[in-house]
């Protein structure tokens, strides 16, 4: 079977990088954490200054653009890939409230996404890829061979995204949690610059009461059907 490009968008918390990890390892992929990229931008000007009270010019970031270098590495010991910024592993560092209480402001910079959806698309030339995001479907792959709209429940999704954070040491209050997911959900769908909206041709998947292993063979038997409706994949 030719490599196929899959595109996981949704709302904050749902499991999107759960389910495109195990996906990825499933079908021997690559996975890309595009969310990622948009907090180590942020991460970037939170360590430079540029972001200094919570508040910053958009200007500041743009120029930065060229001096932000963003990999990824495979880190053989949690099966995914780690966010590198600079040649620092920063996978720890970009998943903090105070990170995640600003992204959605510095995603929204029209220059910023035109710089991080062309390292996204170049990422994705060869296919063989599952990218995980809000706009993957929608404008980064618009011709990606399956699209997966994922959606729960809110407050399954800020328990989630706490036992997320507490996995990692992070000691986190509830409230804190469900405003900051709630208020990125209102900020990504509201933006100007590629909004979350599910792709027409998506396919919802609420996971608010799915095991892991029921997404994932979910969404493999969707791969399957594919195969058996197209003769190959261009
Ligand atoms: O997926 P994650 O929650 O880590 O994403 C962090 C933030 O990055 C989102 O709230 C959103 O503002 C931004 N983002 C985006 N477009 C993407 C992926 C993430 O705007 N494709």
């Amino acid at each position: 079977m030719s490599k196929i490009i899959v595109a996981i968008d949704g709302y904050s918390s749902c499991g999107k990088s759960t389910l495109a990890k195990a996906l990825a390892l499933r079908m021997g992929y690559a996975y890309i954490d595009s969310g990622a990229m948009y907090r180590c931008v942020t991460l970037y000007a939170l360590k430079t200054g540029i972001i200094k009270d919570k508040k910053f010019e958009p200007e500041e970031i743009i120029h930065s653009l060229p001096k932000i270098h963003i990999s990824f590495q495979f880190n053989t010991h949690t099966k995914s890939n780690d966010a590198f910024l600079n040649g620092e592993n920063v996978e720890k560092q970009i998943r903090t409230l105070e990170v995640a209480a600003l992204v959605s402001k510095v995603s929204s910079i029209k220059e910023v996404r035109t710089h991080m959806a062309a390292i996204q698309r170049k990422l994705g030339k060869d296919k063989g890829i599952v990218m995980d995001g809000r706009d993957i479907g929608s404008h980064i792959f618009p011709s990606a061979e399956l699209k997966i709209f994922m959606t729960a429940d809110s407050d399954v999704r800020v328990q989630r995204r706490m036992d997320e954070m507490h996995s990692k040491g992070m000691h986190v209050e509830r409230n804190e949690v469900k405003e900051n997911l709630l208020q990125r959900d209102h900020d990504d769908t509201h933006r100007k610059e590629n909004p979350l909206v599910k792709a027409k041709d998506a396919i919802v998947l609420d996971n608010s009461d799915l095991s892991r292993e029921e997404q994932l063979e979910y969404v493999l038997k969707l791969i399957s059907d594919l195969t058996l409706t197209k003769d190959s994949f261009v």
